[in-house]
Formats: C-alpha cells, sequence, structure tokens
C-alpha cells in the first residue's frame, strides 16, 4: 500500500552526490524525491569531509573528472541556476603542491595531466621553500609512525622536485553546498524528505518498486537508486544485489586533524594545498588561520573498518591525533603541538579498488551511485550528470553492461567511458588504492 504520491525516481540519501544527484535529474524532467535519515541535507559523510578539490589521480578517468569537477565549482552560482537563502559555498581556489612518490607522479600523474591539459609547474627544493616559507623539504619517506624509532632519523636527502597545479583548492562549507544543491534540486520540481529512513526495497515484477520506510509507510517509483554513502553496502542487501557485484563497498573509519598555523604564518591566507606522499598526509588552509590535516592512509597506519556505520568511535584517537600532528610538524617544523586534540572522524564509502561505482545493477531500475572512497566530493555534479546520462540509456532499452554508455562532459568536452565504473570490472590495477584514487 503507498501512503504518499508515486515519484518517478527515489534516491536514497541527501548527501553532496545524493543532493545533486537530485538537481541533475530534476533538471532532466524525472520528478524525485531525496529520501535521508537525517534532519538535513549533507548531515552524513559529506559534512565532515575535507572538500579538497584537486586533479591528481591515478588514472585518465580519475584525473579528467576531477578536472571537469574544477570548473564546475568555478562556475558554482550559475551552475545553480537559484539563490539559497543561506548563501552559496566558496571555493577557495589556494593551488596545491605534491610532493613525494617521484615515481608516481613522473611515470602515471603528470603524463595524465599533459595529454588532458592540466596546468602544472615542476617546482624545485627553492621553489618550494619559496612559495611555502617556513616548510621543511626534507624527504622523509617512506611514512612512518613515531613508534618507529626511524621517524626521528633526520632525512638523509632533500625533496628536490613537487607538483604544484594552480587549480587546486577547497570548498569552504560541503554541507552548506549540498543544501544549495536542495534548493537548486527544489526549484526544479525536487522533493527532500527527512529523519526518513528506507527499512526496505520494494521488488515489484522483478524491478524495483519503491521503498519501505522504517514508520511503515512505502512510496513507489519506477526507479531507486542508492546513494547513501558509507550505508552503501546495507542498502544493496536489501535490495538483493550485493552479492551479483564483483566490486564491493565497505566503510572506513578517517580522522581529520584541526591544527592553528604555526606561529608567525598566515597559512589561511598564504598557504596551500599539500600532497604528502613522503609522510603519508595532506593538509589545507582551514579558516580562522588553522591548518586542516588529512591521512593519506599509508601502509603503516591501522586501518578501522565499520561493520556497523550506525556505530563508530567518533572521537579523536590519541594515537592518530599524536602520529599526524608530528608528521606535520616534520613538514613545518614551526608548528606548534596544541594541547587540545580537535578535530572529526567519518567513514569513507570504499570500494575494492578505491574507485567509484557509478552503475545500474542486476535489479532492473535500481541504480548505484556509491564506492567514492574519501574522494568524490569535487566530483558530485559530473557523477550526477554521467547518472543521469546513464539511467536515460538504460531505461530506454540500452544494454549499458555489454556497451557502456560514454558521456561527453559540458565543460572540458572530454569523453568519459561509463564501463570505468562498473559494478563488475575488474579491480582497477592503475588506482593508487588509496583516498587519491
Ligand atoms: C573525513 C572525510 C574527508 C573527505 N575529504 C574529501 C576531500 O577532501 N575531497 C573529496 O573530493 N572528497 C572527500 N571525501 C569524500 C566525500 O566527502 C564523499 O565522497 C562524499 O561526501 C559522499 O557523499 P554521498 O552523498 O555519497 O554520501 P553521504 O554524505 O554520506 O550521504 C549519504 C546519506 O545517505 C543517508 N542514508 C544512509 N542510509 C539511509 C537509509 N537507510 N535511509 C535514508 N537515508 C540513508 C545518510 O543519512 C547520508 O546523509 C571525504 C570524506 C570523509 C569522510
Amino acid at each position: 500500500m503507498s501512503d504518499r504520491q508515486s515519484y518517478d525516481a527515489i534516491i536514497i540519501g541527501a548527501g553532496i552526490i545524493g543532493a545533486n544527484l537530485g538537481f541533475e535529474m530534476s533538471k532532466a524532467g524525472y520528478k524525485t524525491l531525496n529520501i535521508d535519515k537525517l534532519p538535513a541535507a549533507g548531515y552524513g559523510s559529506t559534512a565532515n569531509s575535507c572538500a579538497i578539490v584537486r586533479t591528481h589521480y591515478s588514472t585518465w578517468a580519475g584525473v579528467a573528472m576531477a578536472y571537469e569537477g574544477f570548473h564546475y565549482w568555478k562556475d558554482w552560482k550559475n551552475y545553480l541556476e537559484v539563490e539559497d537563502e543561506r548563501g552559496v559555498a566558496g571555493f577557495v581556489q589556494c593551488g596545491g603542491v605534491f610532493v613525494g612518490n617521484d615515481e608516481r607522479y613522473s611515470k602515471t600523474v603528470l603524463p595524465l595531466f599533459d595529454e588532458i591539459g592540466i596546468p602544472y609547474e615542476v617546482w624545485d627544493t627553492e621553489q618550494l621553500t619559496e612559495r611555502l616559507p617556513g616548510i621543511d623539504t626534507g624527504d622523509h619517506s617512506p611514512p612512518k609512525r613515531p613508534d618507529d624509532d626511524a621517524f626521528w632519523d633526520e632525512p638523509a636527502k632533500q625533496i628536490t622536485s613537487a607538483v604544484h597545479t594552480p587549480i587546486a583548492g577547497y570548498i569552504t562549507d560541503p554541507q552548506l553546498a549540498t543544501h544549495n544543491l536542495q534548493r537548486a534540486a527544489e526549484a526544479k520540481g525536487g522533493e527532500f524528505v527527512f529523519n526518513a529512513e528506507v527499512a526496505g526495497i520494494r521488488i515489484e515484477g522483478g524491478r524495483v518498486g519503491g521503498v519501505d520506510l522504517v514508520d511503515g509507510t512505502s512510496i513507489e517509483a519506477p526507479i531507486v537508486i542508492n546513494v547513501a554513502g558509507p550505508h552503501s553496502f546495507v542498502i544493496n542487501e536489501m535490495a538483493g544485489v550485493a552479492d551479483s557485484m564483483r566490486i564491493k563497498t565497505r566503510a572506513l573509519r578517517h580522522e581529520v586533524h584541526h591544527v592553528p598555523s604555526p606561529r608567525g604564518m598566515d597559512f589561511e591566507k598564504d598557504g596551500m594545498l599539500v600532497g604528502d606522499d613522503d609522510l603519508g598526509t595532506y593538509f589545507r588552509p582551514e579558516v580562522g588561520n588553522n591548518i586542516l590535516l588529512g591521512s593519506q592512509d599509508p601502509e603503516c597506519d591501522p586501518q578501522v573498518w565499520v561493520q556497523n556505520p550506525d556505530e563508530f568511535d567518533r572521537n579523536i584517537t590519541e594515537d592518530q591525533w599524536r602520529t599526524q600532528v608530528l608528521r606535520l610538524a616534520r613538514r613545518l617544523p614551526s608548528l606548534g603541538i596544541p594541547s587540545e586534540k580537535k578535530g572529526v572522524v567519518d567513514l569513507y564509502d570504499v570500494s575494492d579498488d578505491w574507485i567509484p561505482i557509478y552503475d545500474k545493477t542486476d535489479l532492473d531500475g535500481f541504480y548505484v551511485a556509491i564506492g567514492t572512497s574519501g574522494n568524490q566530493f569535487k566530483n558530485s555534479h559530473i557523477a550526477a550528470y554521467c547518472m543521469v546520462q546513464l539511467i536515460d540509456a538504460v531505461e530506454a532499452g540500452h544494454d549499458h553492461d555489454s556497451d557502456p554508455v560514454k558521456v561527453k562532459m559540458l565543460y572540458t568536452g572530454l569523453e568519459l567511458d561509463m564501463g570505468v565504473f562498473s559494478r563488475n570490472r575488474e579491480i582497477n590495477e592503475a588506482s593508487s588504492f588509496s583516498v587519491l584514487g
């Protein structure tokens, strides 16, 4: 029995990707309903995203998509086509410099940058010091933890090359960006319901028929899309499609730390995004002259896979805090070590090869935009745009599995083969198998 009106499509989740999909689908003429169990858009893992925009992925599709995504952020206000009463999220294009792992850059990333046309410069030690005063240019690789004596060794060599790209930056408020998308979707007729938890996927006549909510209501729709972030595997199990997907998703706990800029340094104004493969960190300027510090999850760090995404430790741990802050202090030696631990803890929705799954499933009408692996905030719009093309084609009878949909992207004109994001792909060995994608 249906207690509500029917929709063309139900989108489970109203994070940055779900809300963006609501906007793109409404724009394309679908009557959509985003359902989220939390009280507002972008309150799930999106809220704690570092919201970094950068293009240094390890695959052609990864770099191309991120480059396309950069153009959306530059054009954000126009893209939304609507005013949000709360204002628009800002894109701070502070640029980014990436140090360490020269082989990855010279053999993989830079050839892709050249092919796609990403602007960059290779800096030597002197340029790095000039552009980022206060930086220590010691080569500390490979990443270690402070309980390893080698962590404290003086570096035997210096970083001799670093890749700078001016088109990197970050979004000031990921939750606001999601709210912007909610408003944009609503202006096109999309609807959102909050504090509503999906408990089951309805299947009728062999295809998806809608969803059942925890409160007992049912909502009908011939299309349902799983955009549930770290809960993606739970929803796939509800739909009975988990076993038929070659690539799986799991939830990985991730800590992000906040520290004040070193004394005498205005990192918020003069700093930039730094990807530090040597120490296994990344950091970026944060409001209030702070630094936001994340981990690249190097091999020496324990990985905490979470069985139940509703129950995980949201407290910063002393061990990871100390490790990360000491790593940063190696790169910025004038950093004071704060006594108060500050930061956030949330979950990545990680796929087996750290590349997202944007695809149909074996259940007709049931689609997935999942496995975003800690690196798809920046790509929400292009992911949503591509999902609409894919859904349009499949619903019109196209066999996407044997002849993957190809999407010409709007800003760059590059063509993306959606087969790269198939649920049934072979593990993509070109991936970094990390948050770098
Ligand atoms: C700590 C951290 C740092 C990150 N940093 C970056 C970065 O710098 N750059 C970058 O590009 N990416 C980054 N990411 C990744 C990026 O934030 C995610 O890829 C993106 O936010 C995922 O959006 P989403 O909409 O898929 O998921 P979410 O934002 O998690 O939204 C999913 C929604 O589904 C809802 N939901 C789940 N189950 C149900 C149910 N049964 N019924 C109803 N609703 C349900 C949840 O309540 C949630 O709101 C980071 C992620 C984390 C966790």
